[in-house]
């Protein structure tokens, strides 16, 4: 006799259709697992075994086989715990076959026959939506994260035996009401850091409005204290808000990730990561013997910081490049390949010097002149031709900041943002920033009136930038127009891309 039952595998952030396949035959009593990587194997029929005795179900005396088909799909954790046991109980005879169709099963056991919560729920619960699976079966604690899924039924049992009983319709049990997004991304705004907490650098916050209008990625040089790490962190907070789907496919990579708790099981705003300059390429880009999305995939649809960017390893961040080019991170080891989506912002800070106080009157810069050029010389090469927006951020004396009044909340600024955007996507196409026009498209979008080329090619000539600077030039000017609204990109506005190329580190011709 042969049983089947309904369970996925995780492929980065999505879920393929597994079948667990229990055929019970004469023979010399074994409990066989194919289909599984091998040191799984022991692990999983210890739990099944437990579980199912603990919920007083015995094995029968028989040669039992389980196999998790198809065969070729890299399978592991311990996801299949639950699929399996449900298959054993059918082949015994406790559950008639048919009170599982159109069930998926997704859940570890412990020994006792509590089901456990796993990472990975929400792709699990979107493809059961997708697929038409009318019911989805997972351990308490991923229920939350599993009832993000609109029109799907989400039972979350806290152990074996109940949703035995509840399959039998012996005690059915409800399924959990929707999870109330909007509720939990009202509270994750409020724990945004507001612009309007920051007085004074009226220059640096404009920079962050035009970065976000553009989805231009930058960099912010200043000394310690200046307020670089604050005004980063405020960042998601001027962005547009996320849409459900956006919401939904970021909260998947964390989910996969295992970073969700039944307390706060979505991402309801745009992600802030900030890895440490220790970091390690896998964690950034993802990797680990199970596939694993790393930084660039958690800032997904938001912001990644890389605070004093020169201490990272020239071979870490030489790994960012795919991503920030592709909008995603791939990750190849022998035993798999995986993607993971990384459509990230990159914003960068840094000292002026080793010291970090280079230029800024208050206390003198100790560095020779050699450790300030070596130090500089590791922002040059590839990476920062990725940064269109250079923005110098000083420090603010306190008795100047008790003097200055509030500035702009973060909404203010997100509705400038937000109509910029539309403008954008309305004639870049949509959801084209203009960080990413480049050439011809360029060349259409981000045409220059006599006058205005002048000053382009006057600058040019003045400070010696390359065509690769140019570039970064037009885009910038392009969504200062953007904001102001302008149809045309006019004097004024490329005057003011021009003055942040002045201020920051990367000058003008040495990065391009
Ligand atoms: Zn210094």
């Amino acid at each position: 006799m042969l049983v089947r039952v309904q369970t996925v595998a995780l492929d980065g952030i999505k879920a393929v259709s597994v079948e667990v396949e229990v055929d019970f035959s004469p023979g010399l009593p074994i409990l066989g697992i194919v289909g599984l990587p091998e040191g799984a194997v022991r692990e999983a029929k210890d739990r099944v075994r437990a579980a199912l005795g603990n919920s007083g179900f015995h094995l029968p005396a028989k040669r039992i086989i389980i196999n998790l088909a198809p065969a070729h799909l890299p399978k592991g954790g311990s996801s299949y715990d639950l699929p399996m046991a449900l298959g054993l109980l059918v082949a015994m005879g406790k559950v008639p076959g048919e009170r599982l169709s159109g069930c998926l099963f997704f859940g570890e056991l412990s020994l006792d026959g509590r089901l456990r919560g796993v990472p990975g729920v929400l792709p699990v619960a979107l493809f059961a939506r997708s697929a038409g699976f009318g019911r989805l079966m997972v351990a308490r604690e991923n229920g939350s994260e599993a009832a993000l899924v609109p029109d799907l039924a989400v039972f979350a049992p806290e152990t074996l035996l109940d949703l035995v009983k509840h399959l039998m319709g012996e005690v059915p049990l409800a399924p959990l009401p929707a999870t109330d997004w909007h509720g939990w991304q009202e509270e994750a705004q409020g724990e945004i850091p507001d612009l309007a907490e920051i007085k004074g650098q009226e220059y640096a916050k404009r920079a962050l409005e035009i970065a976000a209008a553009g989805g231009h990625n930058m960099l912010m040089t200043g000394p310690p204290g200046s307020g670089k790490t604050f005004l980063a962190r405020a960042m998601p907070g001027i962005l547009p808000e996320m849409s459900l789907d956006e919401a939904l496919e970021v909260t998947a990579i964390h989910s996969v990730a295992g970073r969700l708790s039944p307390s706060r099981p979505f991402v309801a705003t745009r992600p802030f990561r900030s890895p440490h300059h220790t970091a390690s390429k896998n964690s950034l880009v993802g990797g680990g013997g199970q596939p694993h999305p790393g930084e660039v995939s958690l800032a997904h649809k938001g912001v990644l910081f890389l605070d004093e960017i020169p201490e990272f390893s020239r071979t870490v961040l030489e790994v960012l490049r795919e991503p920030l080019e592709s909008g995603e991170a791939h990750i190849s080891r022998t035993s798999y390949s995986a993607r993971f989506p990384a459509d990230f912002q990159l914003l960068a800070a840094c000292n002026p010097c080793p010291c970090g106080h280079l230029g800024h009157g208050g206390r003198p810069c100790r560095c020779s002149p050699a450790q300030v050029a070596g130090y500089q010389s590791r922002l040059s090469g590839p990476l920062l031709d990725r940064i269109d927006l250079h923005v110098e951020v000083p420090p603010v004396p306190a008795e100047v900041l008790v003097a200055l009044p509030s500035g702009e909340s973060s909404r203010q600024v997100r509705a400038r943002v937000m109509r910029a955007r539309s403008i954008q996507y309305e004639r870049n196409g949509m959801g084209i920033r203009n960080s990413v026009l480049n050439g011809k498209a360029l060349e259409h979008h981000a045409s220059l009136a006599a006058p205005v080329r002048r000053i382009l090619l006057d600058a040019g000539q003045r400070m010696g930038f390359s065509a690769r600077a140019h570039g970064r030039l037009l885009r910038v000017a392009r969504t200062v127009a953007d904001l102001a609204p302008s149809a045309e990109i006019a004097v004024e506005h490329m005057a003011e891309a021009i003055q942040f190329r002045i201020g920051g580190l990367g000058s003008w011709g040495g990065v391009g």
